[in-house]
């Protein structure tokens, strides 16, 4: 027979947990909203001595049991809830080995809800480097809970861990405040409507009332009657625990401290949060980074675009000329070549993110930012959203999560759509093409690597200018301070970097990569047919000219798209676009890049393709060639293709992004407000730049 063990994974963001969650788990897991809220709940089965099958929930990481921001929340809520219902038989609690004096805060208001848990001390690898040496015998003795010594990456001490669950440890004995420093009436009260005996965690469901409905109205009676200063209480609890936690350090633990290692990563600090290096040292890097994506991205995209260049070259001598392949060549292959010309991007610029984040450095730059950031009404660790917004706005939107403040949270979501996504890339590449030559200034830079570079930071300053104006339309609910620890340096996993390198690419293939394709599909469908007998007609009006053949074909494939409902659909738009500069051809690309950017040069490709048959001349050429019919002059001049850049650098054209926001925000109010502001930044700055410059 075997036995079911309900088990939670508590513990500090970055401690593990999920390193840990994965090492027990394996396959085995699942991952769900936590009812009524938009946090992530990872859950998975893991048998053992095929005994006992245990039953794993990661709750979201948190600082303390007196929750800033929703993730925490509903630890904390998970957490409280075992007091009243027994959901977990065991927590195991886990603790960053390296930092172990941050991590026994959480643990000891855990140990004093009286909850059965095991304290697995993660990262001894890393505090063995550091010189720290924990006595875990001496440990469990003093806290009369089991302590097992784990390196999670390794998957070391696992099986310990295991041994211990299934010995169902009990309540610690250990308590890190006197139950007298809580025996006050409000306790007491709180008890007699809970039902609750134990007195910490009435003390606690005083300070979350307002997460525990059941309870909340007699709770909250209870502490305005008695005036209970809320805030006060719980500094008096952190500055005892600390005390306590200090002492049983001091009791436990060596240090047989290498001075070297702790003096080098506090000059380092030093240097990376320095006043003037700081900022210099990041714009650096960043700057390094961005030359590195351009320059080794180019390789590959290179040779993806002539692999499928050549194949479907190949396919069209091959196959006969008909509709499947029209399809095939010209709906298809295009639309999924735009997919895969972006990943080694994404995938290196993810790769290059995630070193800095695990490296230690990405809390350095936040905290440095934050002071700026504040300005602005954002946070130090918007930063990380508006960075990973160069790469992809969906994942970055994700990330800013762990921002507690809701107003800061709000802005930064509202604008990471504004920093330049690497799916505009392509439609920068391509305009900034007809606005400048590949020219090179005082021999060393490039004209159109400095417009992009433009670009990049457009983006940067309307993303800083749009909140800094939003911040007085946003509600606010609470001052937040920016409390931060910084993280230990730590040397790079590679296999974490490719497994974030890999992931992130799929995330994209998967998603945006969909839609674009099934897009380039639609369009072409809609490119190749028209209402009625209009392309017989168009065929029949050409059979008596005296064109050479070239001629002919080139004539009806453009006289046809024209007819076509993509003909129909970008002409019914071009009066709303014609003020910025724009033609229907523009507009089809317009109105296709709603579902994202990058479909616009897909949709180019496409439209260019059918009307053009010669393959071999690049788009921009075949674009630059294109002359209005009526006024003989290049639709596409660089004014156009201007205000056709700032369009692209405001508007929100990414179904993905409008998604996540809604995913994100819990509604319809936030994507929609930011779809009118950034598409109407959009349409006034094209509007103006191609009226006053025309
Ligand atoms: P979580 O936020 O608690 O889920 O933390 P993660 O599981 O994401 O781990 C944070 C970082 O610590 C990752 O880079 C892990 O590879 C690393 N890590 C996890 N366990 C260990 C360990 O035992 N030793 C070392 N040196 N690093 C670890």
């Amino acid at each position: 027979m075997t036995r079911k063990i309900n088990i939670a994974l508590a513990g500090n963001p970055n401690s593990g947990k999920s390193t840990l969650f994965n090492q027990l788990t394996g396959l085995h897991q699942k991952i769900s909203n936590y009812p009524g809220t938009t946090v992530d709940v990872h859950t998975g089965v893991r048998t053992w001595k095929e005994q006992y099958e245990m039953h794993i929930t990661d709750l979201p990481g948190f600082y303390s049991l007196y929750p800033k921001s929703e993730d925490e929340r509903v630890a904390v809520h998970e957490m409280m809830n075992n007091a009243f219902e027994r959901k977990f038989d065991v927590i195991i609690y886990v603790a960053d080995a390296s930092n172990l004096r941050r991590s026994l805060m959480l643990f000891s208001q855990i140990v004093d809800l009286k909850e059965p848990v095991i304290l697995a001390l993660n990262m001894t690898d890393l505090a063995a480097n550091l010189g720290i040496q924990v006595d875990t015998r001496k440990l469990e003795e003093v806290l009369g809970v089991p302590v097992v010594e784990i390196v999670a990456r390794k998957g070391k001490g696992i099986d310990a861990l295991l041994d211990k669950i299934v010995q169902q440890p009990r309540e610690p004995s250990f308590t890190f405040h006197p139950s007298s420093f809580y025996q006050n009436s409000v306790a007491l009260k709180i008890g007699e409507i809970s039902g609750v005996k134990k007195v910490y965690t009435n003390i606690l469901m005083a300070h979350n009332a307002a997460f525990f409905p059941t309870f909340n109205e007699g709770i909250l009676q209870i502490i305005q009657e008695e005036q209970v200063d809320l805030i006060a209480l719980q500094s008096n609890d952190s500055l005892h625990r600390f005390k306590v936690i200090d002492e049983l350090l001091a009791f436990c633990v060596k240090r047989t401290t290498k001075e070297a290692n702790a003096d080098f990563s506090n000059k380092l600090d030093k240097l990376l949060t320095h006043r003037v290096w700081g900022y210099l040292i990041f714009l650096i890097v960043f700057f390094l980074i961005f030359q590195a994506i351009f320059s080794i991205a180019a390789y590959p995209m290179d040779w993806v675009e002539g692999a499928f260049n050549k194949l479907i070259a190949l396919l069209e001598n091959a196959l006969p000329d008909n509709l499947a392949a029209s399809f095939l060549l010209d709906g298809l292959l295009p639309g999924i070549q735009g997919v895969v010309v972006f990943v080694p991007q994404i995938a290196i610029l993810f790769g290059l993110l995630t070193i800095l984040e695990d490296s230690g450095y990405m809390a350095r730059v936040s905290f440095i930012m934050d002071k700026l950031l504040r300005k602005f009404g954002l946070n130090g660790k918007s930063v990380v959203p508006l960075i990973g917004g160069m790469a992809c706005a969906v994942g970055s939107i994700m990330a800013a999560r762990t921002i507690e403040n809701r107003k800061e949270r709000l802005l930064t979501i509202l604008v990471t759509p504004l920093m330049s996504c690497s799916a505009r890339l392509p439609v920068y590449i391509l305009l900034i093409g007809m606005i400048a030559e590949p020219k090179r200034i005082l021999g060393i830079f490039n004209i159109q690597g400095l417009m992009l570079f433009g670009m990049y930071l457009l983006g940067v300053f309307s993303s800083l200018l749009v909140a800094f104006i939003a911040s007085y339309f946003v509600k606010s609910d609470k001052k937040n301070y920016f409390i931060m620890e910084m993280p230990v340096y730590r040397s790079i996993v590679w296999k974490n970097v490719l497994s974030n390198m890999w992931n992130k690419s799929k995330v994209f293939v998967l998603s945006a990569g969909k839609i674009i394709v099934i897009v380039s599909v639609i369009l072409w469908m809609m490119g190749s047919f028209a209402p009625g007998n209009a392309f017989s007609t168009i065929e029949a009006r050409y059979e008596h000219t005296d064109m050479t053949s070239d001629e002919k074909v080139s004539a009806i494939a453009s006289e046809k798209l024209e007819a076509s409902y993509l003909g129909i659909l970008g002409k019914s738009i071009e009066p709303v676009i014609r003020p910025l500069g724009y033609d229907w051809k523009i507009g089809i690309g317009l109105i296709s890049s709603l579902a994202a950017r990058e479909v616009f040069v897909g949709t180019m490709n496409t439209i260019y393709s059918i009307s053009d048959d010669d393959n071999t001349i690049g788009l921009r050429e075949k674009m630059q060639k294109d002359i209005h019919p009526i006024t003989g002059k290049p639709i596409y001049s660089p004014l156009v293709a201007l205000s056709l850049l700032l369009f692209y650098a405001f508007a929100l054209q990414c179904v993905s992004t409008i998604a996540i926001v809604k995913k994100e925000t819990g509604g319809w109010t936030w994507p929609v407000i930011q779809l009118v502001l950034l598409t109407g930044l959009a349409y006034f700055s094209s509007l103006v730049v191609y009226q006053v410059f025309k």
